[in-house]
């Protein structure tokens, strides 16, 4: 199956170190990006062609920091769908921080890793409305010892859910564990302020300084930030720096331009934190990326990057960046109908969520016009398809 998507406006790669792309064309072949060009597929041996109508092609949004727990249902508000209504937001992959929100959620060692394990596989085996959750993100408690990560990581366990929800919480406690967990292979999650929920503690820069997970946890807070000298200590270490939806909006800018002044937006990345106490947020990621592109002094393009390359180049992921060879999951946005800008991009710059038109998950149209944005002022449709071959392009929302 090959597929072209044309008349692109703006191709936004989500290659932080080249955000624009020259190009007006994709060509997605079998699921997968076989060429970012222009003048593509000349030749006119293609099954189907969408005409973006100068609308921009962005990579399929990466949400960060999720709380899942099985299937496409949140025990923590009780919604069903959320995933499905995440991906109307342009989420196409999600990563779990943690199945914190499991009823009876086991915390002894046994219980705490079988969870870990039937959430990664059942997970694999399952991607509601087509969007790819990793999951089974063991949350850590005291007297964990290295087998249990050798058990968990060859059972298929890829993280580890946010240090700092269990009883490990101090820097002591968590370095041995964290050193074994990427001796596995895992990818680790340090939680980072004030506790989101009653029984745990504030977690500070000197617990994650010593511990030194891959990625410092919600660097603006999940929901209460650290002191400005916490935040600005760990963004000066080499660890991935998020910053989510449902925590500090002050913060967060604080923590990106603390990252630019010294040249480090490739280490920011994007997550929502939830389903959570603040509730299920659907454009939770296209809400931080118009706050920091309009607010924070950050281009809207790099700031789509937050989303989308930087953190599959953190989890490594074949995700996140518009380049031959990496799954064909792509949004295409515009500006909102009504908005005072042209373009996507111009929209975020303003503050402005753009309008979804289209979104492909390795290739085959999951959503047409988005049902949870504002409606793009131009539109993707598919023109041409293959005779009784490709499938209509599914059918929009309001
Ligand atoms: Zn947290």
């Amino acid at each position: 199956m090959r597929t072209l998507i044309a008349n692109i406006g703006t191709l936004v790669s989500g290659d932080v170190a080249a955000p624009l792309a020259d190009a007006d064309q994709i060509l997605v072949e079998d699921g997968r990006i076989a060429a970012v060009g222009r003048g593509l597929a000349a030749d006119g041996d293609v099954d189907r062609v969408i005409d973006a109508h100068g609308s921009t092609a962005i990579p399929g949004l990466i949400d960060s920091h999720a709380h899942p727990v099985f299937g496409d249902f949140t025990p923590r508000q009780r919604t069903i769908d959320f995933i499905e209504s995440g991906l109307h937001g342009g989420v196409t992959t999600v990563i779990s921080a943690g199945e914190v929100h499991l009823p009876g959620r086991p915390k002894d060692i046994v219980g705490l890793k079988a969870l870990a394990i039937v959430a990664a596989k059942s997970y694999q085996n399952l991607r509601p409305a087509g969007v790819k959750v990793h999951a089974g993100a063991p949350i850590l408690e005291l007297g964990m010892e290295e087998h249990d990560f050798r058990e968990m990581a060859a059972a298929g366990v890829t993280l580890v859910g946010e240090i700092g929800l269990g009883s490990v919480k101090t820097g002591p406690q968590a370095a041995p564990m964290v050193v074994w967990a990427k001796a596995h292979g895992m990818t680790v999650t340090f939680h980072t302020g004030g506790p989101s929920i009653a029984g745990s503690s504030a977690i500070g820069a000197d617990a994650v300084l010593e511990a030194r997970p891959h990625i410092v946890g919600h660097i603006n807070g999940g929901t209460t930030a650290m002191p400005d000298g916490d935040i600005e200590r760990l963004v000066a270490s080499d660890m991935a720096i998020e910053v989510v939806h449902c925590g500090n909006g002050r913060a967060a800018l604080h923590a990106v331009r603390a990252a630019a002044g010294l040249g480090a937006l490739e280490r920011v990345i994007i997550g929502n934190d939830a389903p959570s106490g603040t509730g299920v947020v659907p454009l939770g990621i296209l809400r931080v990326i118009a706050h920091l592109a309009s607010l924070g002094g950050i281009a809207p393009e790099v700031a789509i990057a937050m989303a989308t390359g930087n953190t599959a180049r953190v989890h490594g992921l074949d995700v996140g960046v518009i380049a031959p060879g990496r799954a064909a999951d792509i949004c295409l946005v515009d500006a909102p109908v009504g908005s005072a800008a042209g373009t996507a991009l111009d929209a975020l710059a303003i503050g402005d969520l753009p309008g979804i038109s289209m979104i492909l998950i390795d290739g085959e149209i999951r959503v047409g016009r988005s049902r949870n944005t504002p409606p793009a002022g131009r539109a993707a449709e598919l023109v041409a398809a293959e005779a009784g071959g490709a499938a209509a392009p599914a059918p929009g929302g309001h």
